[in-house]
């Protein structure tokens, strides 16, 4: 079925000025034309200052130099893409970076989150029949969690209303309450091949899980034979004020998965895996077209080098705090919001209000502000953003309160 006429009009039966988008999305009305720094702006001229990143993406703000130059240089190449069948140096040059950045022996590359969760589900389950039983094939997700929109990734979100239209899931993924009580029941070591976690829950509201939490899970695991995953999607490269999110709570999980900033906005996820496991996948066992081509593998190693930077880390650690704090300071002079939680660049506060009213009066005021359900606001600044920048995202998310 072809969308467009030879004459280039709206197909017969389509609405006047409707785009032809399938509705999954609630989009805001303005159209963003263009990005420098930690601004965006629209087709009017109007400004908006970043406390999104596009949903944890642009790490690196917009028009940063570095990222600009890399792809220029990448093209000169005139290899975009050679596919997984061929060698190719970029690739191989981040998966080493990431190695010797991390816990991790091997490096699996894709083009998504869920994609990379999927991954991760299909290496412990493959792990866990090497290690244990064909019936050593149980994934187990947290009550609060996100892990994406596929039918595995899907199977381990915790939001019936995500779920409930597209049952039947994938199979053998369950959801736990976050209670190291009810985990000890649950994990059980011939039948789990595999426990994720997301250190900080995202879209689940911005929770911070507690270190000893996840200390009293690695240690489960680790004793059970269990493989734990940190979902570092939203909450690593970075935006904790460590390069992996892991790192900030001292715990080294044995797969970790990330994406979001990964490649500056281009489309790219990684699962990182610990040698044990990386020694049980061998060829065949999973693929992907695109995972790992030249070009996005030339942005993210431009972007891991500027996130692993520690004077960068140490302003997001810092300027984090502050921003922590700055928030308080709203609080108390609002009366508005009924508690705040986050670290590094990564906060969430819930409030009387819904939450999409507020983010409407941003647009107003000339902030982007995101949401993590119904009443609660997530803020997400480009690592880059400073602390004269996001005193001003303060003042606008303030006004934006009311
Ligand atoms: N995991 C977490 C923690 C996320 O926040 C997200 C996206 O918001 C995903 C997985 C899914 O990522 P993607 O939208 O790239 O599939």
């Amino acid at each position: 079925m072809s969308s467009l006429t030879e004459t280039g009009a709206p197909p017969e039966g389509a609405a006047a000025g409707e785009v032809p988008i399938l509705g999954t999305y609630k989009r805001a009305p303005m159209e963003l034309v263009r990005g420098a720094g930690v601004e965006l702006f629209d087709d009017t001229g109007k400004s908006y200052l970043d406390l999104g990143s596009g949903i944890a993406v642009n790490a690196l703000g917009y028009g940063d130099a570095g990222v600009k130059r890399v792809i220029a240089d990448a093209l000169e190449t005139g290899l975009i893409h050679v596919s997984n069948l061929y060698r190719s140096e970029p690739g191989e040059e981040l998966a080493s970076a990431l190695v010797a950045r991390s816990f991790a022996d091997k490096v699996f590359f894709c083009n998504s989150g869920a994609e990379a969760n999927e991954g991760a589900f299909k290496f412990a389950r493959r792990w866990g029949r090497n290690v244990g039983s064909d019936a050593k094939t149980g994934i187990v997700a947290l009550r609060g969690s996100f892990h994406g929109r596929l039918f595995a990734s899907l199977a381990a979100t915790d939001r019936p209303s995500y779920r409930a239209p597209f049952r039947p899931l994938a199979g053998g993924i369950s959801i736990c309450e976050r209670d190291l009580h009810v985990l000890d029941l649950a994990l059980d070591s011939d039948t789990v091949a595999a426990v994720i976690v997301e250190p900080v829950q995202g879209e689940g509201g911005v929770r911070v899980l507690e270190t000893a939490f996840l200390a009293e899970l690695r240690r489960l695991t680790a004793e059970r034979g269990i493989a734990l995953i940190f979902d570092e999607i939203q909450c690593g490269l970075g935006r904790l004020g460590t390069l992996f999110a892991y790192e900030s709570f001292g715990v080294v999980p044995d797969m970790v998965t990330i994406a979001k900033p990964l490649a500056g906005g281009l489309p790219m996820g990684a699962i990182l895996v610990s040698a044990e496991i990386g020694a049980t996948m061998k060829p065949g066992d999973h693929g992907t077209t695109f995972g790992g081509g030249p070009l996005v593998s030339s942005v993210a190693l431009e972007v891991l080098r500027r996130v692993s930077d520690e004077s960068l880390l140490r302003s997001v650690r810092e300027n984090g705090a502050w921003f922590g704090e700055a928030l308080r300071g709203i609080a108390k002079r609002t009366g508005k919001v009924r508690a705040i939680r986050g670290m590094g660049y990564m906060w969430g506060l819930d409030i009387v209000e819904k939450a999409s009213d507020v983010i409407e009066r941003g647009w107003d005021a000339g902030v982007l502000i995101l949401s993590a359900g119904e009443h609660t606001l997530r803020l997400l600044p480009p690592l880059v953003m400073n602390r004269e920048q996001l005193a001003r995202g303060v003042a606008l998310l303030e006004q934006a309160l009311g």
